[in-house]
């Protein structure tokens, strides 16, 4: 076998997610073989600049000398254990730490692997609650318009992405979507601000018909991210806590891709003065290393679970439920954020890419440019068909990582990412726009 039937065999055993594999006969997977900082490294040596943290996972680079120095003391020491029966440091250090940073009263945390499975743990959480609670009726689960939530089968039935559910859509339980918050949809004249209160009243009509059945409402706080960076007001997350609370409802707050400063605080709720029910959390939790998620909730909910009999208990279980390693990649993570003040350093890095970003910002085919913390988002006017994996392909050529969500351009690049390769970005961007 010559190397060249090597490679297509193994393009063809690995099936890849959210692609179609028929594209690889014109466009092979890049095999990637190391990375440093905010950069990747292909077979033949050429670079690309991650601007989107490898689906929005990576927050402090590439084989990042301090996380891989705690990942090779923990190695020398415990991988893995079951969590069921047994506790270990890693994962009682960092839900301790976990329980310390984010916004109050959330005190208890459980672990999972991925995004998908923290939602899922919320909702059964939340219907079991209400099951234990004198509220059997609460059964039904409504979200938000454009709304992502993942895709195993709960967490795309509150899901609102149709590329991702109409295949499924018999399969899935039913989950009305309240009008989002975005910005994007604002009408004529109405501020941000305005556009979302609008949606909250919608919101609060809803409920106020409907809260005897309603068990949790779920959303992404301040950044719609997979329906295409779409950004809100707080005041929405502000109203909607005030309502779900009136209407005894969940709030559940999905910041798996919003958590650990991506919008520039910690936590996106904090922006609202708000806690959740549950707060859902995984990409960055483990900076990109280690599949690692975690759902935190409150006294109130972990007390409802709490009895001498074992059917009352959350039984959910994951086989790598906090795992050691991940845990300690977590912790490893939490001390760079901490350590190096990186909340405020961002906010210097924000505003220098703005600068780079006013040609983009102004360029005749940009339409609602926006940013949020370490978020920025616009969209192409008249895209040609095929202008997703075109702008892609482009973008290696310019040395950038890059993939829009559909007509959504979009950058969230690593926390590590200096001013010399914010500028090899903007420049890249703009290059792009003006060829495609
Ligand atoms: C990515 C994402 C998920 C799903 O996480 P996976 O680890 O991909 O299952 C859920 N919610 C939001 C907001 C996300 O961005």
């Amino acid at each position: 076998m010559n190397d060249k039937n090597l490679s297509a065999h193994s393009n063809q055993a690995v099936w890849h997610p959210c692609t179609q594999m028929k594209h690889h006969e014109t466009f092979p997977p890049l095999s990637i073989v190391k990375g440093t900082g905010a950069w990747l490294y292909d077979e033949s040596g050429k670079r690309y600049l991650d601007t989107i943290s490898s689906w929005w996972v990576n927050l402090f680079g590439h084989c990042n000398p301090r996380i891989n120095a705690a990942l090779i003391d923990q190695l020398g020491k415990l991988e893995h254990v079951m969590l069921a029966g047994f506790t270990h440091e890693p994962v009682v250090r960092l839900s301790e730490k976990l329980c310390a940073i984010s916004p109050e009263p959330l005190g208890h945390c459980f672990y999972a692997s991925d995004g998908a499975s923290a939602t899922e743990i919320a909702l059964k959480m939340s219907f079991h609650y209400w099951q234990q609670s004198g509220h059997p009726a609460k059964t039904v689960f409504i979200n938000l318009q454009n709304g992502y939530h993942g895709e195993t089968l709960g967490a795309l039935s509150v899901t609102d992405v149709a590329l991702f559910k109409q295949t499924y859509a018999p399969l899935l339980r039913p989950s009305p979507s309240m009008p989002t918050p975005d910005w994007r949809f604002a009408r004529d004249g109405e501020s941000p601000e305005a556009c979302a209160l609008r949606a909250a009243a919608e919101l609060e009509n809803y409920l106020a018909q409907h809260h005897a059945t309603i068990a949790a409402l779920i959303l992404e706080p301040l950044v719609q991210g997979a329906a295409g960076m779409g950004m809100y007001h707080p005041s929405y997350l502000k109203r909607a806590r005030a309502i779900c609370d009136a209407y005894q409802v969940h709030l559940i707050a999905d910041e798996i891709a919003v958590g650990f400063g991506r919008t520039g605080t910690l936590f996106a709720c904090e922006q609202a003065e708000i806690s959740p029910d549950f707060l859902c959390l995984s990409k960055g939790l483990s900076g990109g290393y280690l599949p690692l998620s975690v759902v935190m909730t409150t006294d109130d909910i972990y007390q409802a679970f709490y009895s001498s009999q074992t059917s009352q208990a959350f039984l959910h279980s994951h086989s790598h439920s906090g795992n050691a390693l991940a845990c300690r990649a977590a912790l490893a993570t939490l001390e760079i954020l901490e350590q190096d003040n990186v909340i405020a350093g961002n906010r210097h890095k924000a505003s220098y890419l703005n600068q780079c970003l006013q040609p983009v910002q102004a360029h005749p085919r940009v339409e609602n440019f926006r940013n949020c913390g370490m978020i920025w988002a616009f969209e192409v006017s008249d895209p040609a068909p095929g202008f997703t994996l075109k702008f892609a392909h482009m973008g290696l050529d310019q040395q950038l990582l890059i993939r829009p969500l559909g007509n959504t351009v979009y950058l969230m690049p690593p926390y590590v990412i200096n001013e010399e390769e914010m500028h090899l970005m903007a420049q890249g961007v703009l290059h792009i726009l003006n060829h495609i």
